[in-house]
C-alpha cells in the first residue's frame, strides 16, 4: 500500500517511520510512505503557500495554488508507478471530519492507500477541498495546529495492522476495540510487588496455568471495564451480537452506577 503525505513539515515524519514495531514495515516499503514538502510547489520568490482569508479574520488559509501543483505532481507519479489502479482516496485531516476510530482504521488498513493532505494555519481553500478530498477524517474533538500527528497516528494505526507487523500476529486481536470492547489489564514480573505501601500480587488466575479461566477473567475485566468507562460501546457489542450469554450475565451481576 502507498501513502502521499502532502505537507508543511516532512521532517516530522522521518524519525517516527524509522522507529519501534512498525520500522520494518515502513523500510521495505510494505507501506510505502511519499512526502511531498509543499513549499517546493510553491512558485513565487517567496515561497508562498498561505494568505490572508476573504472576508477577513484572524489567521491564514492554505492556497489552492501550491496544493494544485503538489496534486498534479503525486497523481502523475502514482500513475507512471501503477498505470492501471483506480484513482486513490484523498485525505484531508480536519476537525470537521468524520472521527477517526478502530473501524476505520481496518477499513484503511485493507485498501490500497490514499494521499493524505496535512493542513496548517486555518485549514485549506475550500474550493481545493471541493475539488480533490474524497474523506475528511479527524483525531478528535480538539484542535491541534497541523495535520501531521493525526496523519502520523493514521499511519501507525494502518501499519500495525499490516501482515507480519507484529510478532504475535494474535496480539491486535486483543487490543482495545478489536472485538468493540476496552483491553483488559496487563500484568508482567515480578509476581508481587513490594512498595512502601504495602504488596501488589498480580491477580492469582494470571499464575494458575488455567487458560480457559484466564481467558474468561480477561473476557470479564473487558467487560467490566467497558461498561465502567464507555457504556456506548457496551451498547454497541450488544447491536452487533458480539456479547454471549455468558458476558450479558457477567454484565448484569455488576453493580450499577
Ligand atoms: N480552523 C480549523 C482548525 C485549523 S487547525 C477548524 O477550526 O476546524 C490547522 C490544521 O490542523 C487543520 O487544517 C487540520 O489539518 C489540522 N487539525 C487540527 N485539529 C485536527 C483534528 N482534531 N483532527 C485532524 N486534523 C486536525
Amino acid at each position: 500500500m502507498r501513502f502521499d503525505v502532502v505537507t508543511l513539515f516532512p521532517e516530522l515524519f522521518e524519525p517516527f517511520l524509522r522507529v519501534g514495531v512498525t520500522r520494518r514495515a515502513f523500510e521495505s516499503r510494505q507501506v510505502d510512505v511519499r512526502l511531498w514538502p509543499l513549499r517546493d510547489f510553491a512558485e513565487d520568490n517567496y515561497r508562498r503557500v498561505d494568505d490572508r482569508p476573504y472576508g477577513g479574520g484572524p489567521g491564514m488559509v492554505m492556497l489552492v495554488e501550491p496544493l494544485e501543483r503538489a496534486m498534479a505532481a503525486v497523481r502523475a507519479d502514482r500513475v507512471a508507478a501503477t498505470s492501471s489502479a483506480p484513482p486513490p482516496a484523498v485525505i484531508y485531516f480536519s476537525p470537521t471530519g468524520r472521527r477517526m476510530d478502530q473501524a476505520l482504521v481496518r477499513e484503511l488498513a485493507a485498501g490500497p492507500g490514499a494521499i493524505v493532505l496535512c493542513g496548517r494555519y486555518e485549514g485549506i481553500d475550500q474550493r481545493f477541498l471541493d475539488r480533490h478530498v474524497t474523506m475528511e477524517i479527524s483525531l478528535g474533538d480538539f484542535v491541534l495546529s497541523g495535520g501531521e500527528l493525526p496523519a502520523l497516528a493514521m499511519l501507525d494505526a494502518v501499519t500495525r495492522l499490516q501482515e507480519g507487523v507484529l510478532n504475535d500476529a494474535a496480539s491486535h486481536q486483543q487490543d482495545s476495540f478489536s472485538d468493540g470492547l476496552l483491553d483488559c489489564p496487563h500484568y508482567s514480573r515480578p509476581e508481587v510487588l513490594e512498595t512502601v505501601n504495602g504488596s501488589q500480587p498480580v491477580p492469582p488466575v494470571l499464575l494458575s496455568g488455567h487458560h480457559a479461566e484466564i481467558a474468561r477473567w480477561r473476557r470479564e475485566r473487558s467487560l467490566a471495564l467497558t461498561q465502567q468507562r464507555r457504556p456506548d460501546l457496551i451498547e454497541a457489542a450488544r447491536r452487533d451480537g458480539k456479547l454471549s450469554r455468558k458476558d450479558e450475565a457477567f454484565l448484569s451481576s455488576l453493580p450499577r452506577v
